[in-house]
């Protein structure tokens, strides 16, 4: 499919005519074409975004709820098409596609919806001097930059409550998988969504990306990718005090203590590793063992691994799908190249897999599992961000903590335990955004979400993603006694 921008509630070519291709990884093929937007076609979503911002910013939240609540609607409307397009785009398990990614994207828009109508500010009673009142006010235009892993999820996450809180929005998904957020657009115009107020434009970081951060009259940008562009973009954004909130990459540990339920503790650890072909941010790609179990627990895992199925992503059994790109498969395999070098013994997998049929050419690897690593190897400190996870052995809970705290990142991490007192007292003790305990990807979204070190700076979730895009004001009011 060609892809077209969306500005100012229209479906719109290129200024300058350009298009790039996208892939569908799992045969390796063109799935189509999208814009190479450059700074003309920006100046006119921003123009869009100015004009229609008044308009939306002053009308009652309940009408800009209601076009929040027909959009999610469509979506879920529309859900296996959108679950189609994103599992082909994004070499996913369609069953993951259809059950995860559109069902929360529609979930995200429902949930600011209602937050939109909610949010309020505070009030201050100084008494008989003054009262001193907030106001949370929209910004103006502002940028939602994601990632391809989880393409309308992420994008969602971000538009929603841009929106909700009255801003208008310039909106760049992933040039990897930009399919689910050109179908967004044809679902926005269905859903009424007023002319300007959502503009969705699509291509490369380098160009329109570094474009949206810089422009002065972009007031904040909410990113979510890697560590290294978020570095950047934070560079840019700093000398003009831009706002903004960075989600970036992890490398979280899954800790499991001897008194764990062990049968739990294997089939989580092993989802939380290789979700997604272990192609999402939160996923537990360093798993700590106490050293008692160390034997036992690793051959169940390891036998558990080898059941994973790789295949077509259309197919109901496939739970690994294709690596999002040919340079990402590149990427995974030459930390695994790296994994062998550096000592580490491989359990299972380690190659490419093949897969029959209309998949013989897709970029499809094994889930693969390494020990005999030391934590400050670079497979154990490095993002690799596919289906590879490291286990090591730690000796007791000070031990365990140290480890888990030996990386510059700090996104999640997940504690597997039957002693309360201990998982308590582990949790608090993480440097970590998000702690899970027994328990992996289960998500409240009134919950403050994000990372901590080079994971992220910001806590967005709830009213807080809400209050990110708006300026707080207070104001006080001197009581007069005259
Ligand atoms: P990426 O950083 O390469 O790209 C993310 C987005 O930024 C894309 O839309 C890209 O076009 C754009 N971009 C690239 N360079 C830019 C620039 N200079 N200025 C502005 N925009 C630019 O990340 P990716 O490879 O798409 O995604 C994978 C990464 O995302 C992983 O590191 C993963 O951990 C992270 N991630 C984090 C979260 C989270 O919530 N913390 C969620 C999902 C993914």
């Amino acid at each position: 499919m060609k892809l077209s921008n969306y500005i100012n509630g229209e479906l719109v070519e290129p200024v300058s005519g350009r298009y790039l291709d996208y892939y569908e990884p799992a045969t390796a093929k063109v799935l189509g074409q999208l814009p190479d937007s450059d700074d003309q076609d920006l100046e006119l979503a921003v123009r869009a975004g100015a004009a229609a911002f008044t308009a939306w910013s002053s009308q009652p939240s309940s009408e800009r709820a209601a076009v929040l609540n027909r959009l999610a609607d469509l979506i879920d409307e529309n859900l296996e098409r959108l679950a189609e397009a994103e599992s082909a785009n994004a070499g996913k398990p369609l069953s993951l596609a259809r059950a995860v990614d559109i069902p929360r994207s529609s979930s995200n828009f429902r949930f600011f919806a209602s937050a939109c109508v909610q949010f309020s500010g505070q009030a201050f009673d100084m008494p008989d001097q003054a009262i001193n009142y907030t106001l949370h006010q929209p910004l103006g235009v502002v940028g939602c930059i994601s990632p391809w892993n989880l393409p309308l999820y992420l994008f969602s996450w971000k538009i929603a409550p841009a929106l909700a809180a009255g801003n208008c929005v310039v909106a760049k998904p992933s040039e990897i998988t930009p399919l689910t957020a050109g179908l967004l657009s044809e679902l926005a115009i269905e859903a009424g969504m007023p002319k300007g107020v959502l503009n969705i434009v699509h291509g490369t970081g380098a160009r329109i990306g570094a474009s949206l951060v810089s422009h002065p009259n972009v007031k904040a940008i909410s990113f979510t990718g890697g560590t290294q562009t978020g570095a950047h973009i934070a560079a840019a954004a700093a000398p003009v005090f831009k706002k903004l909130s960075l989600e970036l990459g992890g490398k979280n540990p899954s800790i499991v203590f001897d008194d764990a339920n062990l049968d739990l503790a294997v089939s989580e650890t092993v989802r939380a590793a290789f979700f997604n072909q272990g192609e999402v941010c939160l996923c537990g790609s360093r798993v700590l063992i106490h050293d008692s179990i160390y034997e036992q627990f690793t051959e169940r895992f390891v036998a558990e691994v080898k059941m994973l199925h790789v295949g077509d992503p259309a197919h109901a059994d496939t739970r690994i799908g294709a690596m999002v790109s040919s340079a990402h498969r590149d990427k995974v395999l030459s930390y695994i190249e790296l994994a062998r070098e550096e000592g580490g013994r491989v359990l299972t997998g380690g190659r490419t897999a093949s897969v029959e049929g209309r998949c013989k050419d897709g970029w499809f690897i094994e889930p693969t599992v390494v020990d005999s690593l030391a934590m400050s190897c670079r497979v154990n400190q490095e993002e690799i961000f596919g289906p590879v996870v490291t286990l090591n052995s730690f000796s007791d809970e000070s031990d365990a903590i140290a480890q888990a705290n030996q990386s510059v990142y700090g996104l999640a991490a997940s504690v597997w335990s039957e002693n309360i007192g201990r998982c308590h007292r582990v949790a608090a003790a993480l440097e970590a955004g998000l702690v899970w305990v027994n328990t992996w990807m289960l998500r409240d979204l009134r919950t403050p979400f994000g990372g901590a070190k080079q994971s992220g700076v910001g806590r967005e979730g709830g009213f807080e993603a809400m209050k990110f895009f708006t300026e707080t004001k207070n104001v006080c009011v001197k009581i007069n006694h005259d």
